[in-house]
């Protein structure tokens, strides 16, 4: 295992932060993975299943058992990480700029497309390597001003040519889900099943530009601009990118976290990087991808106590009753149903709803919302 550290720009005089990466296998041997926990800082669920990660490849590198490179970071927002206020963690917003850590990455397509078109041949392969090459020079000419546009850039350099990108959050109370690119789900998949996933949400463009999208949404943005130019020139999709919302922020534990770790890697035999041994038969998928535009969220129509009547992971009925918000001074009872059927995969984890707040979401088959899919 090779360590690096990534000192990222201080943001004041006598202040400094660094990102650190861990690196397995040997670079350009084969594919390459890279694994990344807690972007959302206050998610960390993902840093546990990382220091079991990082046991697992620590003991594989040692055997001679992988082929390519794996990158993992542990802790993906230092920032994020020294946010406390009032005794509270804060780990999903950056204080300074108020920007959502999991947003605002560059989308390089239109970027680099100008720069490489002339040199994309009729093979995929090595059309991937003029791709990446371009990327890379692009993520270094992005604009670094702040602390925060820094962790950004380090975060990209070291996943940007990477085969496989994980990225792994939770939500606030929730099952396993997963949210990739629709012309990704084959790959992803897999992992799906290894993982043990209850809901697959699927979409080409979330909408704020989150860190995953960043790296794989340019692979077919390509596409569709070489198709539009005539280009006799095969683009593959070439980085498989996951966000991967490991349960509810309370689900940091031990046997579930070796579990996940153990699916990933899993994962990783079915993908070759981790060559001990065959990948074993995948489990059946628990449910079938849906578009991210049906993730539906309930909201509470008025303030009040939220009372939960079903688990995070239950399959409900359009109009079967998923919460209840109580108002007990004026005897309310809202109770909020889907208005389609589908899986609850997350519920707030507060009790008392002020009005308007989402207290559940429901991923459905139907895909009825447009603009951007993403909560702030
Ligand atoms: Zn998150």
């Amino acid at each position: 295992m090779k360590r690096i550290e990534h000192a990222l720009l201080s943001p004041s005089l006598g202040a400094g932060r660094q990102l650190t990466s861990l690196h397995f296998g040997q670079a350009g041997s084969g594919p390459k993975a890279y694994i990344q926990a807690a972007l959302h800082a206050d998610e960390l669920p993902g840093m546990l299943v990382a220091w079991h990660l990082k046991a697992a490849f620590t003991q594989l590198e040692a055997a001679g058992h992988l082929h390519g490179e794996i990158v993992l970071v542990p802790q993906a927002n230092p920032i994020g990480n020294d946010q406390t206020l009032l005794g509270q963690q804060l780990g999903r917003f950056d204080l300074a700029s108020g920007e959502n850590f999991n947003r605002h990455y560059p989308q390089l397509a239109q970027t680099i497309y100008p720069r490489v078109k002339a040199r994309l041949g009729r093979d995929g392969a090595h059309n991937t390597r003029i791709i990446r090459d371009a990327l890379r020079a692009a993520i270094e000419q992005t604009p670094v001003r702040t602390e925060l546009h820094s962790l950004r850039q380090h975060l990209m350099r070291l996943a940007v040519d990477a085969d496989i990108v994980l990225d792994l959050h939770c939500d606030y109370d929730a099952a396993l889900h997963v949210y990739t690119g629709t012309p990704l789900w084959g790959q992803c998949e897999p992992l799906a099943r290894y993982l043990g996933s209850s809901a697959q949400f699927l979409s080409t463009e979330a909408g704020g530009d989150p860190f995953d999208e960043a790296c794989c949404r340019v692979w077919w943005e390509l596409q569709a601009l070489a198709a539009n130019d005539r280009l006799e020139a095969p683009i593959e999709l070439a980085c498989l990118a996951v966000t991967v919302e490991l349960r509810g922020q309370g689900d940091v534990k031990h046997s579930q976290a070796k579990q996940d770790a153990a699916a990933i890697i899993d994962f990783l035999r079915h993908r070759g990087l981790v060559t001990d041994r065959p990948a074993p038969e995948m489990p059946a998928l628990k449910q079938p991808a849906t578009p991210l535009a049906g993730s539906e969220n309930l909201y509470a129509p008025h303030p009040g106590v939220v009372a939960f009547l079903v688990a995070p992971g239950s399959r409900v009925e359009a109009g079967q009753p998923v919460a209840e918000v109580i108002d007990p001074l004026n005897d309310r009872v809202a109770v909020l149903a889907s208005q389609y059927g589908g899986v609850v995969y997350a519920l707030e984890n507060r009790h008392y709803a002020s009005a308007g707040m989402w207290v559940a979401k429901v991923a459905t088959a139907t895909a009825f919302k447009t603009g951007s899919l993403l909560s702030a």
